[in-house]
């Protein structure tokens, strides 16, 4: 593809509904293979470098579902995007797991998976990676597929713009007792306060005592959502993240940081960090 698309960088003045906008017709040319493409294989996804991006991801979920015990009958992964990885140490905790996401084609990527299908990605060395992160051997790679086709119940539509992100109905009076979101919020809002109140409306899925669990990029302006499309990202620093979350009414639990190997930028973005943080809903 020739010429770059998107906002190329106008996410700095723009807030309120306008901003909003802008960002929701960048995602018209989000392409979820080329994304998968970018950020879901070598070296991102290199499971024999303790030092790449996705086992580092894995690594941090693996421990606050086992080691730190998070479970409950029902989780959230919001804004989902064609990425299944989130999700496979959740699977084995709750009894039910909701996916979303904002554009119809990575939807029916996940369903295209879920159904039996093979998708864009093969997720078997995440499954298997898992397994072997829960001292399973990774011949049970199969079994965890299993359960985590038969536990994610719904695939919906999400606007974390929307005060009521999910459609009506969706989750217990009480709200999901936890909610995943990686990559999102600041990929999708046009300036910091944008982010922060999406935060805020996350908050509403989320029952009290429930917890969140927030990946995200440090340091990030850009990252390719498709050949070409280049796709705004509000550049968070890690005070930053903290600040929302705490006007947001959550209580930070931990804050975990990943610092990006020179070999790790590919061009796709330009990230310095990953941060993952898990906070509770008092
Ligand atoms: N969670 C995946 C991951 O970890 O790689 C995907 C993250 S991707 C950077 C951002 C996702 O946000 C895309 O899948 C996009 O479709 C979705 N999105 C775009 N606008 C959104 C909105 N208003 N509300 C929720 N999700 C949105």
């Amino acid at each position: 593809m020739g010429e770059e698309q998107g906002m190329k960088g106008s996410h700095g003045g723009e807030s309120g509904m306008e901003g909003v906008a802008a960002m929701e017709a960048c995602y018209q040319g989000f392409n979820p293979a080329a994304y998968l493409q970018y950020n879901y294989t070598a070296p991102r996804a290199d499971f024999h470098r303790r030092d790449s991006i996705v086992p580092w991801k894995l690594s941090c979920l693996h421990k606050a579902f086992t080691e730190e015990g998070l479970r409950g009958e029902v989780l959230v992964d919001v804004g989902s995007g064609p990425t299944l990885y989130q999700v496979m140490s959740a699977c084995e905790h709750f009894d039910r797991i909701i996916l979303s996401d904002f554009l119809e084609v990575n939807r029916n990527e996940l369903l295209k998976w879920l159904q039996g299908g093979e998708g864009s990605l093969d997720w078997t060395p995440y499954l298997q990676h898992v397994c072997e992160l829960e001292g399973r051997s990774p011949t049970a790679w199969r079994e965890k597929a299993e359960r985590l086709r038969s536990v994610v119940t719904d695939v919906l539509p999400v606007d974390v713009h929307q005060p009521h992100p999910l459609p009506p109905g969706t989750l217990p009076h009480s709200g999901a007792d936890c909610l995943v979101s990686s990559f999102c919020l600041e990929s999708v809002s046009p300036d910091l306060a944008s982010f922060t109140r999406a935060l805020g409306h996350l908050s509403r899925l989320l029952r009290r005592g429930g917890h969140l669990l927030l990946i995200g990029a440090l340091g990030e302006s850009f990252y390719l959502g498709a050949p070409g499309l280049r796709i705004p990202v509000v550049s968070l620093e890690e005070s930053q993240v903290c600040s929302s979350l705490r006007v947001c009414g959550y209580n930070l639990l931990r804050l975990s940081v990943y610092h990006l190997p020179p070999d790790m930028k590919l061009g796709v973005d330009d990230v310095t960090g990953v941060f993952f943080a898990e906070a509770r809903k008092p």
